[in-house]
């Protein structure tokens, strides 16, 4: 699922209707206090990342003044939030806020449900897992019939909205089954839903997460990848994920683990499908080793994707080893990724002597791959490990090969 930054799912919640704080998303402190002068009056410092919480990890910040938002926005800058480093702040004007109520729409995939179910609560601006039960309202919502206003009026007086703030409240989540309609949401979740002093309601925050499969709908959202992502992707990242859309035979997928390119410890990782990476990953970390990319070929991939996909592994600069984790008897044809890393390592390891790299390759074609990786891989200045189907369930022996190669590398490199 694509995730949206807070101030560009705001946009598109202006583009239905609903309204928000008046402000600008920033890259630098200075900018920062130029939006807090032109805006004129008290702001907020919003850390702009795709994590909730920001508020208690001190990413939202109030400032009276210009000058104190240039240094709120130049203390938020250098944050680090859940892992995510702050490259943007939202300076906004700041809100009187009377109270905070929760607004959520999320598809609800169990058999009763099989529809997106908009969720409603008085209790807004914590955690909507920390509100009591009993305080958070559902209603199911049917794209046939639509969402009539009657129901968003019903909604909000059940949950206890006073009489005077119902007509704008269900205004505001009828727009918003519209947004989460419009732009093909999986997720859409405003949180605080703020009522101000002066009786408005404005959006406080918004998390809008798109679906992957309807990206291609949304040019406007210049969405790089459409898939989870921690941050947002790197070159690195565009680069493998081209590798998977421009050939469609099997899949070949590639992303960074890690921002941190100084640290030691980092593997190439390549695993053959989803299960076998979990372990390959679990297997590297109990050897105080760790993945600095995640990568799965498999469906069968032609020899030229998976090619692409190691390749494009050992471009990252501070990895200690590489290893293929096919922890399972794959059913697809394994003498291609054999092939493929035959050229991979023939290209590469000329570059690294001695060089660890563990290789874990099992299932359909098995003894003709380990034979073409035998033969093909002789003679090359690396440390080479190749193993089969007898080591597939034994991730610790991998882990241990892995972690004991890397050690000597170290030691011949004098590190
Ligand atoms: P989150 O912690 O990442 O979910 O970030 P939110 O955008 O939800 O902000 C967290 C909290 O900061 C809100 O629940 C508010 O209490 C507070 N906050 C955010 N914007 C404003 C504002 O304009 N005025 C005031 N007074 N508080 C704000
Ligand atoms: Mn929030």
């Amino acid at each position: 699922m694509a995730r949206l930054f807070e101030y560009e799912g705001k946009e598109y919640l202006k583009g239905a209707g609903i309204a928000i704080a008046q402000g600008e998303v920033v890259s630098t402190a200075k900018e920062a206090r130029e939006v807090a002068t032109k805006l004129g009056k008290p702001v907020v410092v919003k850390a702009q990342v795709w994590a909730g919480g920001r508020g208690k990890a001190g990413g939202i910040k109030l400032a009276d003044t210009p000058e104190e938002a240039e240094k709120a926005a130049n203390n938020i800058l250098g944050m680090e939030i859940k892992g995510f480093p702050v490259r943007k702040v939202l300076v906004e004007e700041k809100l009187d806020i009377a109270k905070e109520y929760y607004a959520g729409v999320v598809p609800d995939g169990s058999w009763t449900s099989r529809c997106p179910v908009l969720m409603f609560s008085t209790e807004g601006g914590m955690d909507i897992e920390s509100v009591p039960e009993d305080k958070i309202f559902r209603i199911k919502l049917d794209y046939l019939k639509g969402f009539p206003v009657y129901d968003a009026l019903d909604l909000a007086s059940s949950a206890g909205v006073s009489n005077e703030l119902l007509k704008g409240m269900a205004g505001a989540l009828s727009n918003m089954v519209e947004a989460f309609k419009k732009c093909d949401c999986n997720i859409l979740e405003i949180n605080p839903l703020i009522v101000t002093k002066g009786g408005k309601v404005i959006a406080g925050d918004c998390r809008m997460g798109v679906d992957d499969s309807a990206s291609y709908r949304h040019p406007e959202m210049k969405i790089d990848i459409p898939r989870e992502f921690p941050w947002e992707p790197s070159e690195f990242d565009v680069i493998g994920w081209g590798i998977e859309e421009t050939d469609l035979r099997g899949s070949g997928f590639v992303m960074k683990m890690t921002l941190d390119e100084s640290s030691t410890g980092y593997i190439g990782f390549h695993a053959i499908g989803g299960g076998a990476a979990m372990i390959g990953i679990d297997a590297l970390s109990r050897v105080g080793l760790k993945a600095a990319n995640f990568a799965d070929t498999s469906g069968n991939p032609v020899g030229s994707k998976v090619y692409r996909v190691a390749k494009t592994i050992f471009a990252q600069p501070n990895i200690e080893g590489y290893l293929l984790a096919g922890f399972m008897i794959s059913n697809q044809e394994q003498w291609h990724h054999a092939h493929a890393l035959v050229k991979v390592l023939r290209d590469e390891l000329p570059k690294r002597p001695g060089f660890p790299c563990v290789l874990l390759l099992a299932g359909n074609k098995e003894e003709e791959s380990q034979k073409i990786l035998k033969e093909g891989l002789e003679g090359l200045p690396g440390r080479i490990e190749i193993y089969g189907r007898e080591h597939v369930e034994d991730s610790d022996f991998i882990g241990n090969r892995m972690v004991a190669l890397v050690e000597e590398y170290r030691k011949e490199k004098g590190s």
